[in-house]
């Protein structure tokens, strides 16, 4: 059955896909991949749709929709932190802090999955998941379940491997250090409330967070240079098209308004790249992934 992905995507934009599944272990995922592909079908996989631009027209594809309401993680018996992809990202920094399992605090906050959150290396104040992954068990593309070690899987700055290895991640596991429970917790509200500061809520506005990746730092070392910066300086946030507009506290997120399309969003992230090369001659790339003929 036709589904619009508007209904699973933070900017809530997105035309139909060809047919969707959601799941949220590996046996159920590969089933769903198994008989796709035996009726040659293409498909698309998706977590929490936190870092998509969807087409207005959709895509072709079928989607495996990979993600859970509630988390599914536990204190693994080597002492790592298991956590289902499908788990949501938040739920299991909370399940960390409240376990009294140190770094994943970071990632309080950070919307979507646990799968969606390593295939793009989701981060925070300069940590990003790659650093505290240990293993991944993955699904193949045919449908067969493997271990990878974080080696495998060269984590950069908002990157991995997984996206050119086509792989799904269905299980993951952090290692983490013993720490305070009350100290996690004050750790996590402390994040929470800085992300509160600056960042939309996105289950009442629709955005996908930061447009664009922050630029490497000068000269090799320290810190990325923000590319909300660089946006503010070139007059981004006075600029919109259509429903789409830039936050007023954030000038590298873009918010979907009333009426937005998902064009306007591409219209409107063109102009702010544009006016970044304009003013600084370098060009920002987008962070969020771009699903059909945006
Ligand atoms: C308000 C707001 C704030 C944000 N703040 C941050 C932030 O601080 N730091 C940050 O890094 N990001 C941030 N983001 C962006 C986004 O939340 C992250 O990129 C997040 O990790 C995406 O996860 P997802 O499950 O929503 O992935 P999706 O958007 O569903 O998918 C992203 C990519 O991952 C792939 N994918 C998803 N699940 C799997 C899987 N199980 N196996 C293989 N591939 C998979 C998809 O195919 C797609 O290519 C923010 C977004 C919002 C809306």
């Amino acid at each position: 059955m036709e589904t619009r992905l508007s209904h699973f995507t933070t900017f809530r934009l997105g035309g139909p896909c060809r047919e969707l599944a959601t799941v949220a272990d590996a046996s159920a995922a590969a089933d769903v991949v198994r008989a796709w592909n035996a009726a040659g079908l293409p498909w698309r996989v998706l977590g929490g749709g936190s870092n998509l631009l969807v087409a207005d027209a959709g895509i072709p594809e079928c989607v495996l929709r990979i993600a859970a309401e509630s988390p599914d993680c536990r204190r693994a018996a080597d002492g790592t932190l298991e956590a289902s992809a499908a788990s949501p990202l938040d739920a299991v920094a909370a399940f960390a802090a409240e376990t009294g399992q140190g770094g994943l605090g970071f990632s309080s906050g950070i919307p979507g999955t646990v799968g969606g959150g390593l295939c793009g290396n989701a981060g925070a104040f300069g940590r990003q998941l790659g650093d505290v992954l240990d293993r991944v068990e993955i699904l193949t593309r045919a449908g067969e379940r493997r271990l990878l070690p974080r080696s495998a899987l060269a984590f950069a700055y908002r990157a991995s491997a997984l996206p050119q290895m086509g792989v799904l991640v269905m299980r993951a596991w952090f290692r983490t250090e013993a720490g305070d429970r009350a100290a996690l917790q004050a750790e996590r509200e402390n994040v929470l409330a800085l992300r509160r500061e600056k960042h939309p809520d996105w289950r009442v506005e629709p955005t996908a967070g930061s447009f664009f990746k922050n630029l490497p730092p000068e000269g090799g070392g320290g810190l990325r240079r923000a590319a909300g910066t660089f946006l503010e300086q070139a007059g981004a946030k006075q600029m919109r098209a259509g429903g789409a507009f830039v936050f007023a506290k954030h000038a590298n997120i873009v918010m979907a308004g009333p009426g937005a399309t998902a064009r306007d969003v591409a219209t409107l992230a063109a102009r702010m790249a544009a006016a970044v090369r304009e003013r600084f001659g370098f060009d920002l790339e987008p962070e969020v992934r771009f699903w059909g003929a945006v």
